[in-house]
């Protein structure tokens, strides 16, 4: 297990626990289709050039040939927008084998804004700053007093744990191979996605670089126009 591990929010992180393949056997996959995959690794802008090529073309399948697993801790309702994204494998903790700790999300006042006029589903970060820390502690902070109760009752875990908040963090590890990876980033590093998740899918950028620093930057470009 790797320690490259980047806190985000709270109590949350993103770490990369094990990954498979680099840029080079993004170029090898592409090349066996002309029976070239010999020819990758030898001309380094010739690899650059290729991935470019096959990024803005729409050629995917051979960023498929790249795997990483991450783990990630991060509150339930974030985890339940991440688990939309049906290409990954997860596996997450369970409440019914552990009494979960009582760890949950409380946003910074200055990453809560108001809600959008324009969009129903976005916050916007200017203007007036709500207090919301104290409500959402104290909420939270009632929900895991009951179930602590309901645990020390004898109550199941499988019951008790339905009154936990989905501020609640819980953790899994989930699996991706880079053309996915890619995918989720561009939905999820964008202005339309919630901020919280953004903060998750800016972590695993900056843990995927080092390793497929060509294919990020294509990804990348590809962004900008
Ligand atoms: C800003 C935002 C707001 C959202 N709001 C809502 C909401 O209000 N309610 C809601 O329910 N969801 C919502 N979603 C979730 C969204 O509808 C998608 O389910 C989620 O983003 C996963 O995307 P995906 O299917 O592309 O990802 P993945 O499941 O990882 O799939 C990646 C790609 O693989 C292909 N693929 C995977 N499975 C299939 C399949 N069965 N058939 C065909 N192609 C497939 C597609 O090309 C897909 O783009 C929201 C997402 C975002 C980013």
């Amino acid at each position: 297990m790797t320690n490259k591990q980047i806190p985000v929010l709270d109590h949350g992180f993103v770490r990369l626990v094990d990954n498979m393949g680099s840029d080079l056997s993004v170029v090898r996959s592409a090349r066996v289709s002309y029976d070239a995959a010999w020819r990758s690794g030898v001309d380094k802008k010739s690899d650059h050039r290729l991935i470019h090529y096959l990024w803005k073309n729409g050629h995917t399948s051979p960023f498929e040939s790249v795997t990483f697993t991450f783990e990630v801790k991060a509150p339930i309702f974030i985890l339940r927008q991440w688990h939309r994204h049906r290409t990954w494998a997860y596996n997450e903790l369970s409440a019914r084998y552990r009494h979960l700790p009582e760890e949950f999300y409380v946003p910074k006042p200055e990453h809560v804004g108001q809600q959008s006029a324009g969009n129903k589903q976005c916050r916007d970060m200017e203007g007036e700053r709500h207090d919301s820390a104290s409500a959402i502690r104290d909420a939270c902070a009632a929900s895991f007093r009951a179930y602590n109760r309901l645990l020390s009752d004898g109550v199941p875990r499988e019951i008790a744990r339905s009154v936990l908040p989905v501020a609640t963090y819980s953790h899994m590890f989930g699996t991706v191979n880079l053309l996915n990876l890619l995918k989720f980033l561009s939905l999820r590093d964008h202005e339309h996605a919630q901020w919280e998740i953004q903060q998750y899918a800016q972590a695993m950028q900056a843990l995927a670089e080092p390793i497929v620093p060509t294919s990020m930057a294509a990804w990348r470009s590809s962004r900008e126009k």
